[in-house]
Order: C-alpha cells, then sequence, then structure tokens
C-alpha cells in the first residue's frame, strides 16, 4: 500500500463527487451540535500592525479594548495568524465529521478551503467565478484575506463562551440560548451547484445565472433562490461570506457578525455582543456601560461630559492635556469652555483677544500684527501705517485698496 506523502499537485483524483439533488437542501442544513467544540486559535500576541508598521513593536492587547497597548490601532489590522489550518465547522463548534478530507482536498487542490464535495474541475469552476485577491489559494494574498474574514464575520467572541471576556455570570444562559437559536435557526454553510440544470436569476444582482454555470444555494433560504458564487454575500458588509458560512435573517444573508448585529448591540470598544439591558449609547453606537471611556486614561464616561476627537471620546482633563492650546496673552490653556481664537500659529481665549495697545477686543473685527502682537485698526494705523506719497491715503495694515492708482500717480 502506498503512503500518501502529502500536498501534491492539483490535479489529484477527485474525491466524492456527488450527484446533485436539488430537491432536498434541507437535508444538508447543519446538525446543531454542542458548543463547547468551538476551537478557535488565533494568534495575535506580538504581531506586527499592517497600519503602522515600525511604529508598532507587535501586538499586545489592552485589558478590554479590542485593540493594541502599543500602537492603539484595532487587533484586526495586526497580522493577526491562525495557528492550525482553519476548517469552520470545527470553528462554529459543528464537529469534524467532514473535516479531516476536507483538509486533504484543500491542500490537493493549492487552498485553504475548498466548498465541500465537488471534483478537481468544479473547484476550478467555482474558484473563477470570485475576484482573483478573494481566491484563498494558498501563499496568496486570497489565503490572508479568508483569515481576516473568518475574524470579522464570525469573531471567535461571537462563538463560544471561554472566548468571552464580558458576558457577566447572570447572563451566561442568555448567551448559550442565543447561540443555541442561531445554529438551530439561522446559520448554516452555503451550497455549491457546479452546474445548474436551468437557468435562473441570481437573488443578488438579479442576473440570469445560465444553465450548466456554477451556483450557490442557502438551504436555510430555500430551493428557489440561488446566488452567483461572487454575489452570495453580507447584506450589511456586502462581503463575500467565508467559507459559504451563512446567517439567514427575515429571508437576507448576513455574515455571524452582521447576523447578532440585528439582534443584540454590539460593544464598540470590546467587540462582544452585550446581553445585559443596561448600556451606554454615545457617538451613534453602543458601548457597554463600563466601556464608554476616554481614549487617552480608559476613565468612564458615562454620565461625563467628553469631547470627541478624530472619533474617539476624550474626557475633559486628556483633551485639556493632550489637545487645547495654550493662549499667547495669559499663557494658559484654553480649555472647552472658551473659543479658540487664532492667527498664525498663534491662540487666544476669545476675552484674551485684545488689541495691545488700547485693549479692545479685537473679536470679529480687522486687526493688523506687528512683531508678534496684535492691534486694533486705529492703534497699529497710530503706530506703523505709512501714507501713500501720490493720495497721501494710508496703507491700512499692508494693504492700501488704492495701492495700484498711487503707483501710478506717482510718475
Ligand atoms: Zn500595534
Ligand atoms: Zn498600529
Ligand atoms: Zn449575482
Ligand atoms: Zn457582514
Ligand atoms: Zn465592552
Ligand atoms: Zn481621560
Ligand atoms: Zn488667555
Ligand atoms: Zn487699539
Amino acid at each position: 500500500m502506498e503512503k500518501n506523502s502529502g500536498p501534491r499537485g492539483r490535479f489529484a483524483p477527485p474525491i466524492g463527487s456527488k450527484s446533485f439533488n436539488l430537491g432536498r437542501p434541507t437535508a444538508f442544513i447543519l446538525r446543531r451540535r454542542a458548543t463547547q467544540g468551538v476551537l478557535v486559535q488565533e494568534v495575535d500576541d506580538g504581531q506586527p500592525c499592517l497600519m503602522c508598521r515600525d511604529k508598532c513593536t507587535g501586538y499586545i492587547s489592552h485589558p478590554w479594548r479590542k485593540t493594541c497597548e502599543v500602537c492603539k490601532c484595532n487587533r484586526e489590522v495586526h497580522d493577526v495568524f491562525h495557528r492550525e489550518f482553519v476548517n469552520v465547522r470545527e470553528r462554529l463548534g459543528l464537529g469534524d465529521t467532514l473535516g479531516r478530507a476536507n483538509k486533504e482536498i484543500c491542500l490537493q487542490e493549492g487552498y485553504t478551503w475548498v466548498p465541500a464535495g465537488l471534483t478537481s474541475e468544479q473547484i476550478y469552476d467555482y474558484m473563477s467565478c470570485l475576484p482573483g485577491h478573494k481566491v484563498p489559494r494558498l501563499g496568496t494574498p486570497g489565503e490572508k484575506a479568508r483569515e481576516r474574514l473568518l475574524m470579522l464575520q464570525l469573531p471567535k467572541q461571537d462563538l463560544a463562551l471561554p472566548y468571552t471576556r464580558h458576558v457577566e455570570v447572570q447572563h451566561h444562559t442568555s448567551f448559550k440560548d442565543f447561540i443555541t437559536a442561531r445554529n438551530d435557526i439561522a446559520l448554516d454553510i452555503g451550497i455549491v451547484n457546479p452546474s445548474l440544470d436551468r437557468g435562473q436569476d441570481c437573488s443578488g444582482c438579479g442576473d440570469v445565472i445560465p444553465r450548466g454555470a456554477v451556483g450557490v444555494l442557502a438551504p436555510r433560504i430555500g430551493d428557489a433562490d440561488i446566488w452567483h458564487p461572487s454575489c452570495f454575500t453580507c447584506t450589511t458588509c456586502n462581503e463575500l461570506l467565508v467559507d459559504l458560512v451563512y446567517c439567514v435573517w427575515e429571508g437576507a444573508l448576513y455574515c455571524g457578525r452582521h447576523y447578532a448585529e440585528r439582534l443584540k448591540p454590539r460593544c464598540a470598544a470590546c467587540d462582544e455582543i452585550i446581553f445585559s439591558g443596561e448600556y451606554t449609547k454615545a457617538m451613534s453606537k453602543d458601548w457597554h456601560s463600563g466601556h464608554f471611556c476616554c481614549w487617552q486614561c480608559d476613565e468612564s464616561l458615562t454620565g461625563q461630559r467628553y469631547v470627541l476627537k478624530d472619533d474617539h471620546p476624550y474626557c475633559i482633563k486628556c483633551y485639556e492635556a493632550v489637545f487645547a492650546n495654550s493662549c499667547d496673552d495669559c499663557n494658559t490653556v484654553i480649555g472647552i469652555d472658551s473659543k479658540d481664537l487664532s492667527y498664525k500659529e498663534k491662540h487666544w481665549h476669545e476675552k484674551c483677544f485684545l488689541c495691545n495697545k488700547c485693549q479692545v477686543s479685537l473679536v470679529d473685527k480687522q486687526f493688523g500684527s506687528k512683531m508678534d502682537k496684535i492691534f486694533c485698526g486705529p492703534c497699529y494705523d497710530a503706530q506703523f501705517a505709512t501714507r501713500c506719497d501720490g493720495c497721501g491715503e494710508i496703507f491700512r495694515a499692508g494693504k492700501c485698496l488704492s495701492a495700484f492708482a498711487c503707483v501710478f500717480s506717482v510718475f
């Protein structure tokens, strides 16, 4: 007997080239399995940030935000990878009856994932329908794109309690009920029909999928609907549904993340589903009440005044310490309760924006500046204005409107 020596060429003999039974798609609906089987092995510790490159010395998780302690970027923009070959059934806790065999086929065909039950040729046909950079071919950007989609669409903290950090004990039952209900009524894996026996309109784009072409079915929605492989996307994020995993909500397709968000709020800080009835709404987002905090010092902002800067909330103290300018006149910080008036890199409190000579307020008035000081019109003219040799008029603050006419009168 010859031993299998591992992954080789793409054209290995096809395994399981099943005949297709369009009449009974429900037979493919996943059997619910206990969720303790969920297995996610993502490696994020010390991984470089793809946004700030050298500025980040490697991912360190914030104690509760889904961001990096070092660079403050989101976790998913770091080069997080999966320790093991990802079998999406394992990730979802749906058992591994097809998993091992599927891994062999994937490696033989040169992909990190292939739809179940297809021949080499059918896999090739299916992959040719996808945008090139989304094809999960081993060692290509498509492989990375798939890993990223797995993290985003099927976030581990949505899959099993051990991957959550902020579901309080009194909400553990709600969490488990949520997972069970989702797996029972909404979650499933799409099926590829490698060759339609009649032309049908795509439920995504409405264009016809011709007879003999590849289509994707979603048994949870019913066998009347069929999609182009590239149209099998989430209604909210419009991304290709990773590994054909979809959830149904009101007859539409969603990824796991956005299905959950149709039913529950998600905390914008820790990225976990909120099971508590009490939470904070701010900046058009939802937050665990203890997680709506200053981006700088992590103090809670629930019930506090805060300032928005670059889409992040800051407490007043941090905002003034980090961003506020000093007044050129009185040398104290221009806090959020005063207007910050600025001219040529200099800043003033509204109450300090005065003529350097007569102390009249220059707010909403014309002013002149000389040697780093500001003056009202009359004080400026009295001290610095030069009169035009031609007409005798003053050059106001360097701007004599009749300058051109005067130049001519000199001749
Ligand atoms: Zn980082
Ligand atoms: Zn970064
Ligand atoms: Zn379509
Ligand atoms: Zn989505
Ligand atoms: Zn949170
Ligand atoms: Zn703060
Ligand atoms: Zn001042
Ligand atoms: Zn003055």
